[in-house]
C-alpha cells in the first residue's frame, strides 16, 4: 500500500483518539483511561511524523525523546498536587515556544526557496511565532506568579493598555509587512528586512506576553494558565499549517478549543468576564474588599463537633484549598466511610473552582478512593441544602461564602457558591478566621447554625475520626 495513505491513516487514527480521549476527561471515571488513550494517540502521531523524515539525525530525536520523557516522568511523580497549576503553566509555555521555533526554522529553511512563498505560508509563520511567543512569556509570568518568584499582586502602572495597544499595532504593522514579502523573489537586502519583520515580531510578542499576564493577579493565574493553554493550541495548530501536517492541526485545534471552553466554565464560576479577569487587576490593594462583618464565631470541640456527625442522617462534605494543604483527603474518606457504616447518607460537594486549579478537589479526592458517584455539584445540592444535618467544610472559604448572595458590595457577589450557610448545621474546619484567595470576609463563620472547628484540616478530622473509634 502507498505509505502516504498508510500515514494518512494513522494520523486518522491518532485525532480519533485525540476526540475520544478528550471526551473520557469529561467524567472522573473515565478521566485516566482517556488520559491513556490520548497519549496512544500522541504515539501515533510522533511515531507517523518521523517514519516521513528523510534526512533525520536520529540521536537527536532519541536524546530529545529520553530527556523529555526523563523530565516528565520525574515531574509526576515529584511535583506536589498543589503546585500543579504551575507545572501546567510551564508546560503549556514550552508548547509555546515550540511552535515559535517550528515557525522560525520553518521561515529560515525555505526563505529562499520559490515554490514556498505564498501568503498563506507567510500568515501561518506569523501567527505561529506571534501565539508561541506570547503563550511562552505569559506562561512563564503566570508560572512564576503561581510559584512565588514574582509577586503575586497585578503589577499596574499609568498607560499600560496604551502601552500594550502600541505593542499590538507594532505587531500588526510588522506582521503586514512580513506577510506581503516573497521570499524566493526577494533580493538579499529586501529578505534581511523581513528577517528583522520577524525577529522583532517574536520580541514584541515575548514583550506583550509579560506585559498583559504582568497585570493579573495571582488570584487569577489559574484561569490565565488555561487561556494561555487555549493559546498554545492554537500556535500548535498554525504551526500544523506552517509544516502542512494535519494532525497537529486537529490535536492544537482540540486544545484550543477545549482551552477556551474552560476558561468560560471557571469565569462563569466565578460570576467574572473574561475581560474583568485580564484587566480590572483583581487582588490589587485598591481592589474592593467587600464589608467586614462583625459577630461572634463559635468555636466547637471535636468532641462536640463528632456529637453533631454522630447525630447526622445525612452530611455534606464540602472541600476547598485548605483540604489540599493540609493533605486531609485520606482522613476525610475515612471519616466519610465511619459516618456511612453509622448509617449517614453523605455527599461530596465539589465547586467548580474550590482549590486552585480546575479538578483540584477531583483529583485529590480520587487519589483516596472516594467512589465518584458520591461527588455532587452546587447545584445539585443546593436545592435540598435545608433538610442537610450537617454540611462539613473543609479548608474551603470563598466558594461557601453567603455574601456571594447577600451583599451587593462583596467582590464575591453573583458568584455562585455551596449554601452551607443553609443546612441545619455548618461546621467550619479551618485555622483561623482569615479569608481566603479572594481576600474576602466571610460571614459564614458567624452565623447562629455554624460551628468552627479550629485548626488543620487534617488533624482535626483525624480528631474526629478517632472520637469515632473510640
Ligand atoms: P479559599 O482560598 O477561599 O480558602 C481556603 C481556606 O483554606 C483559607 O481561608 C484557609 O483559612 C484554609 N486553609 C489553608 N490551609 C489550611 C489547613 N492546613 N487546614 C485547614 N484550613 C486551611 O479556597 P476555596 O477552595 O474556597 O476557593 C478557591 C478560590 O480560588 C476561589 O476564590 C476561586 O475563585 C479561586 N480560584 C480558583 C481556581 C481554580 O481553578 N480552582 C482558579 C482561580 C481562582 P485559614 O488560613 O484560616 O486556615
Amino acid at each position: 500500500m502507498n505509505l502516504e495513505l498508510v500515514r494518512g491513516i494513522c494520523y486518522i487514527a491518532a485525532s480519533i483518539l485525540f476526540v475520544f480521549g478528550l471526551k473520557m476527561l469529561g467524567s472522573p471515571t473515565t478521566a485516566r483511561r482517556g488520559n491513556l488513550v490520548s497519549a496512544i494517540g500522541m504515539l501515533i502521531a510522533v511515531v507517523t511524523a518521523l517514519s516521513a523524515m528523510t534526512d533525520i539525525k536520529w540521536a537527536w530525536i532519541i536524546a530529545g525523546a529520553g530527556i523529555g520523557s526523563a523530565i516528565g516522568a520525574l515531574a509526576a511523580r515529584l511535583v506536589k498536587m498543589t503546585a500543579m497549576p504551575q507545572m501546567v503553566g510551564l508546560f503549556n509555555g514550552f508548547g509555546g515556544l515550540a511552535s515559535l521555533l517550528v515557525g522560525f526554522s520553518e521561515f529560515h529553511s525555505r526563505w529562499a526557496d520559490a515554490d514556498t512563498t505564498q501568503l498563506f505560508t507567510m500568515v501561518a509563520i506569523f501567527l505561529t511565532v506571534l501565539t508561541g511567543g506570547v503563550t511562552f512569556s505569559g506562561s512563564l509570568v503566570a508560572y512564576g506568579k503561581l510559584a512565588g518568584v514574582v509577586t503575586g499582586k497585578p503589577v499596574l502602572y499609568k498607560g499600560r493598555n496604551t502601552v500594550n495597544t502600541a505593542i499590538l499595532i507594532a505587531i500588526v504593522a510588522s506582521g503586514i509587512f512580513f506577510c506581503a514579502q516573497k521570499l524566493g523573489q526577494v533580493e538579499n537586502a529586501e529578505t534581511q528586512g523581513v528577517y528583522i519583520a520577524l525577529v522583532g515580531i517574536v520580541v514584541l510578542a515575548l514583550i506583550l506576553g509579560v506585559l498583559s499576564t504582568i497585570g493579573i493577579g495571582g488570584a487569577d493565574m489559574p484561569v490565565v494558565i488555561c487561556l494561555l493553554n487555549s493559546y498554545s493550541g492554537l500556535a500548535a495548530c498554525a504551526a500544523g499549517f506552517v509544516i502542512n501536517n494535519n494532525v497537529l492541526i486537529v490535536s492544537g485545534s482540540l486544545v484550543g478549543a477545549s482551552g477556551l471552553v474552560l476558561t468560560n466554565i471557571m469565569c462563569k464560576a466565578m460570576n467574572r468576564s473574561l475581560a474583568n479577569v485580564l484587566f480590572s487587576g483583581f487582588g490589587s490593594a485598591t481592589a474592593a474588599k467587600g464589608a467586614a462583618y462583625e459577630g461572634q464565631a463559635r468555636p466547637v470541640s471535636a468532641e462536640d463537633a463528632y456529637l453533631i456527625l454522630e447525630a447526622a442522617r445525612s452530611v455534606v462534605f464540602v472541600p476547598g484549598y485548605g483540604m489540599a494543604v493540609a493533605q486531609a483527603q485520606h482522613v476525610v474518606r475515612e471519616l466519610a466511610d465511619m459516618l456511612t457504616e453509622n448509617g449517614t447518607e453523605v455527599k461530596y460537594c465539589i465547586h467548580p473552582v474550590a482549590g486552585r486549579m480546575p479538578g483540584h478537589m477531583n483529583v485529590l479526592l480520587a487519589e483516596a478512593n472516594v467512589p465518584y458517584e458520591l461527588l455532587v455539584e452546587p447545584q445539585d445540592v443546593n436545592p435540598t441544602m435545608k433538610i442537610v444535618d450537617v454540611a462539613v467544610v473543609i479548608g474551603a472559604n470563598d466558594v461557601v461564602n453567603p455574601a456571594a448572595r447577600e451583599d451587593q458590595s462583596s467582590p464575591l457577589w453573583g458568584m455562585p457558591v455551596v449554601d452551607v450557610d443553609r443546612a441545619r448545621t455548618c461546621i467550619v474546619l479551618k485555622r483561623s478566621l482569615n479569608p481566603g484567595f479572594a481576600g474576602v470576609d466571610n460571614p459564614l463563620f458567624f452565623k447562629d447554625n455554624t460551628r468552627m472547628l479550629f485548626g488543620d484540616a487534617k488533624a482535626s478530622v483525624a480528631r474526629l475520626v478517632s472520637e469515632f473509634k473510640h
